[in-house]
């Protein structure tokens, strides 16, 4: 069997500055530190931090006093950000800058008078913190239908900002919708949606023109992993969203001769490494990985870890 390996794969930027945050505070102040969410959406992430001394949290009652807190890369509303400023809370900021961009995109439009709307899904981390960092009301859409169902008056002047792991083609035509609908409008078009999902979801198309089954390692719960199954599924070739090699299914091979493998932006290499392993005693394999766009891009440490 071949397998192709999609490139660029696995994490962003992003991510690996979350990761970075909670090890090095692990370093710096010591066990336990408490995280507030799944610092990224990835279980063998998780537990790998769990196994440093990192405790994992819901909600900020749940933390200690003084006890050091890590916010996760999806961001948090205002409100968090005031609980532990209230409880004098020692917190390292952990939010991808890209969601904070979108954060403060949000408050520039409002500043300017407008009505905000979020492309993205109800319920989803980055949305409820973006949610509750914009200072005014705000609209979710996440559909064509959504907009239509907006009531909105069509000539308020609106802005929109989009979820930074959506669909580039989705919300491109959600995008199309909105501004056919509202004669004021005003937005990024889709710049919000990070290099990172862009890429791994331009480099799942171009697996998908060589293979007749897609593996896309991630979480379940990862909102970028499940747009990378969704795109390989849209262009007609099986697509599966397994979190390691244990869920793979043989049946989903027979009569495969290419697998293609990605994965999502919280998802490590070694994952992807479990999953060919686990091909390869169901049978020969030959890897070899696509040729891809390279990324450069990093992100600082908040200064308290960096400062000797
Ligand atoms: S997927 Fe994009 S927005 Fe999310 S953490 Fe990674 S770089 Fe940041």
């Amino acid at each position: 069997m071949e397998i192709y390996l999609a490139q660029p794969r696995g994490f962003c930027a992003g991510v690996v500055r979350a990761i970075e945050i909670v090890e090095r505070a692990l370093e710096r102040y010591g066990a336990p530190v408490y995280v507030r969410h799944e610092i990224v959406h990835n279980r063998h992430v998780v537990e790998t931090l769990k196994s440093k001394g990192a405790i994992f949290v819901e909600e900020l009652s749940e933390v200690p006093d003084h006890a050091m807190t890590v916010f996760s890369a999806h961001g948090v509303a205002r409100t968090v950000e005031e609980e532990a400023e209230a409880r004098g809370l020692p917190v390292l900021d952990a939010t991808c800058p890209l969601v904070a961009k979108v954060h403060n995109q949000g408050k520039r439009y409002v500043a300017k008078g407008r009505t905000v709307i979020l492309i993205g899904h109800a319920g989803h981390p980055e949305v409820d913190g973006t949610i509750g960092q914009v200072p005014g009301p705000i609209h979710i859409v996440q559909s064509i239908a959504d907009v239509a169902a907006l009531t909105i008056p069509v000539d308020e002047p609106v802005a929109y900002i989009t979820q930074t792991t959506l669909s580039v083609d989705d919300t491109r035509d959600i995008i199309s919708a909105l501004q056919a609908k509202f004669s004021d409008i005003q937005g990024p078009d889709t710049r919000d949606i990070c290099y990172a999902t862009q890429n791994r979801q331009s480099a799942v198309r171009d697996l998908s023109r060589l293979v007749d089954v897609i593996l896309v390692v991630g979480a379940a719960n990862s909102s970028n992993s499940n747009r990378l199954r969704e795109i390989g599924t849209e262009v007609g070739v099986a697509s599966y969203l397994i979190a390691d090699g244990s869920e793979l299914n043989p049946e989903w091979l027979r009569g495969a001769r290419t697998v293609g493998i990605t994965a999502g932006a919280s998802a490590p290499e070694v994952l992807v490494d479990d999953v060919i392993e686990t091909l390869r005693r169901i049978g020969p394999v030959s890897v070899s990985v696509l040729p891809g766009r390279e990324e450069t891009i990093e992100f600082r440490l908040p200064a308290e870890l960096t400062a000797v």
